[in-house]
């Protein structure tokens, strides 16, 4: 599998108004824009960095990831997600070599990436998610 950069780091927030405070507010970062996933139940904010974002996210709805994850841990660093060249061979090769994984197949993600999570039991505990994106 070829990485390619890291495409974003993915933040849990109980509110996005409230974070870009911080982000936008304390760090001069600009708002690229919001997307609701309904599929993920969330809705992302990002930020670019250079050539990596931040990706803000924020339940819509507490059964979802991101409120499980919030109840579970709080706030703070949800996932890294690494972008890389062809994620289908990505995939086959991961489940060749028999890693675990929360999507066996890709699924689109906000802005029309292709994603996938590795298992966080696989990665020592970090939740890696794969991207994806067509130029
Ligand atoms: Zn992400």
């Amino acid at each position: 599998m070829k990485v390619i950069c890291i495409d974003h780091i993915g933040v849990a927030v109980e509110s996005l108004a409230e974070s870009l405070k911080v982000y936008e507010g304390i760090l001069g970062l600009e708002l690229h824009g919001t997307e609701t996933v309904a599929e993920q139940k969330v809705t992302t904010a990002f930020l670019p960095v250079g050539d990596t974002e931040v990706e803000l996210l924020e339940s819509t709805d507490p059964e979802g990831p991101i409120g499980k994850f919030i109840a579970a841990k709080g706030q703070g660093m949800q996932h890294i997600a690494f972008r890389v060249e062809n994620i289908d061979e990505a995939l086959a090769e991961l489940k060749a070599k028999g890693v675990r994984l929360i999507d066996e197949v890709a699924r689109y993600g906000a802005g029309g990436a292709r994603i996938a999570f590795i298992h966080p039991k696989a990665t020592n505990g970090v939740l890696v998610e794969l991207c994806e994106r067509r130029a």
